[in-house]
């Protein structure tokens, strides 16, 4: 029997109304207004799509949200006092500096200038620390948004194994911070790991995070294991005709699926529960700064 496939765009659909209708109960209640600053620096032309979509989907929560594009020579001390800016306005709760960034700026001493309340995409070295001593902090969106799904699909995730492919800052590293939250027992694999195979045959949850198109295998996943395929790799289509391309995960999707209990699919997977998890960020944060009961579920 094939895998039930997790519908990460319903889920997604799921938490931002959850989001939205807290919106909604805060201005009734409190009459306070969740604000989300996105910052750009230079034209990346993904980064614009991202800051985009972004704008759009707090505006449909019912945030507020803010956008700075600047030059791609903006100065590290431009891009400071905004940040500083941003940090003092009691309009904006969630503060997003879309990375990368160009060059000549420093993408850590940027990240950490942001006020680590105001921090929702959870890179701010004091997040990082309380994530991982299992303290209340704020939580990189995409590997929230994979716990979410697997507490989801799982009544509880005490005692499985679970094995994180990618040891990233962004995605595998507090991955696995989050899954030992829930008394996994975590493995995370790497480029140095030896025998991949086999250390992903014993997982109960795998979650791949690599960035190599299919490169988890089919016959690597235990039977009945919950499999979260994070990449997005942009692969040649030839069959969609010259010059065509289309997305694939990290894992064999058509393979897993007659294998795995359960498997999320690239696209419609974890990618929109990433936005759908920022949302939930800036309004935790706003909970958070107005002292205000958070709303349950939205993150850990
Ligand atoms: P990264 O490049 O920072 O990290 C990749 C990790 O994979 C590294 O830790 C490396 O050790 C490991 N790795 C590389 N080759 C390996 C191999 N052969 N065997 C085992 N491990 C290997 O990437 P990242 O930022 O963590 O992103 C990973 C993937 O997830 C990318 O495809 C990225 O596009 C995707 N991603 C998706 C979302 C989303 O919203 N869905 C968010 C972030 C990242």
């Amino acid at each position: 029997m094939d895998a039930k496939i997790i519908d990460g765009r319903e889920f997604a659909a799921a938490v931002r109304g959850k989001v939205k209708d807290h919106v909604t109960r805060l201005a009734s209640e409190h009459g306070i207004v969740p604000g989300l600053a996105v910052v750009l620096v230079g034209e990346d032309p993904a980064s614009q799509v991202y800051v985009r979509s972004k704008g759009k989907a707090t505006v449909e929560a019912g945030m507020k949200s803010v956008e700075h594009r600047l030059a791609a020579d903006t100065s590290e001390r431009e891009l400071l006092a905004l940040v500083d800016q941003l940090n003092n306005d009691s309009s904006i709760h969630g503060i997003l500096v879309q990375l990368p960034l160009p060059e000549h700026l420093k993408e850590d001493l940027v990240v950490n200038a942001i006020d680590p309340a105001k921090d929702v995409d959870g890179f701010h070295i004091s997040n990082v620390g309380l994530l991982g001593t299992g303290r209340k902090s704020m939580v990189p969106c995409t590997p929230l948004g994979c716990l979410m799904m697997l507490r989801d699909h799982h009544e509880s995730l005490s005692g499985l194994e679970a094995v994180i492919i990618g040891r990233s800052n962004i995605v595998g590293r507090p991955m696995a911070q989050l899954l030992i939250g829930d008394s996994c027992t975590v493995t995370v694999a790497h480029s140095r790991t030896r025998d991949l195979p086999e250390v992903v045959r014993r997982a109960d949850v795998v979650v791949a995070a690599v960035g190599r198109p299919e490169m988890v295998q089919g016959n690597w996943v235990k039977p009945g294991a919950t499999v979260i395929d994070v990449g997005i790799n942009r692969v040649d289509a030839p069959e969609r005709g010259e010059g065509k391309t289309r997305l694939v995960g990290d894992v064999d999707f058509e393979r897993a699926l007659q294998v795995a209990g359960a498997i999320t699919p690239v696209p419609g997977g974890v990618g929109p529960m990433t936005i759908a998890c920022l949302l939930a960020n800036t309004l935790t944060a706003c909970c958070r700064s107005n002292g205000v009961p958070e709303p349950d579920g939205l993150t850990v």
